[in-house]
């Protein structure tokens, strides 16, 4: 017997790219056959394919990318056609998180398609064993993020910068120090963490020392453990004092 080949779920990064041609389009009907929608699909088999995902011939094709942008339609509270209501949970989960901020969307639909072209060009950096849940937006600007806070050369600077300053290195949120508690086997260990918004991360910039914050791995496990990502005045204002070592 042979199994029945489909084409694999579309990702949030997908989705969003959609969400966002979606809400400038509202009104339209989305013809498979419209230049649109196919430079649409275009934009989206790119994404897909810097993802690692394959498929069929139908692999994000215009008509697949058309429904797609229905199924959306159907969630859409504005409009009074039904569009195609046998979509995703997905498709409602991003409604809700991005359709209210169209401006803050597109910049970052533009910063995943920006490191879309980066990465055909130059190679998407992999980082398997990560054990960060994916960012509200999106598997690519989720590795650019860990990509950029594991970048070896920065993250020694930041150490060296904050040991000048401090004399020692301890996590900013809860002041934990490696050597303290594990003695010279926790010399020099502390994680950095990236502070820039992930939505506003771009391929071709540089990371700056103030983007970076020194977490402990407790911290920095509990930013990334959940969706959304938890901004740093979120983790500080998560912190109970009382239990504070
Ligand atoms: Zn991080
Ligand atoms: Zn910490």
């Amino acid at each position: 017997m042979t199994e029945k080949k489909r084409n694999p779920d579309w990702t949030r990064d997908e989705h969003l790219v959609a969400l966002d041609y979606y809400i400038d389009n509202r009104d339209d009907y989305f013809s498979p056959t419209s230049a649109g929608v196919e430079e649409l699909a275009a934009n989206i088999s790119r994404v897909a394919k810097v993802l690692g995902l394959t498929g069929l011939d139908t692999f994000r094709n215009p008509s697949g990318v058309s429904m797609k942008l229905l199924n959306f339609r159907s969630r859409d509270p504005q409009h009074d056609t039904k569009g195609l209501p046998q979509g995703n949970k997905l498709e409602q989960i991003l409604w809700d998180e991005f359709a209210e901020d169209p401006v803050a969307l597109k910049k970052m639909v533009e910063n995943i398609l920006n490191v879309t072209s980066a990465a055909m060009a130059n190679g998407v950096p992999v980082l398997p064993d990560d054990d960060a849940t994916e960012a509200s937006e999106g598997q690519l600007l989720t590795r650019l993020h860990r990509y950029r806070e594991r970048n070896a050369a920065i993250v020694k600077r930041k150490k060296a910068s904050f040991f000048r300053k401090h004399g020692h290195l301890c996590c900013e949120a809860r002041g934990f120090d490696f050597l303290k508690v594990y003695g010279e086997r926790g010399a020099g260990f502390i994680e950095c963490h990236h502070t820039k918004p992930v939505s506003e991360l771009n391929a071709g910039e540089t990371t700056k020392l103030a983007d970076l914050v020194l977490l402990c791995a407790n911290c920095h496990r509990m930013v990334h453990v959940a969706r959304p990502w938890w901004t740093l005045e979120e983790l500080f204002a998560s912190i109970n004092q009382d239990e504070e070592s």
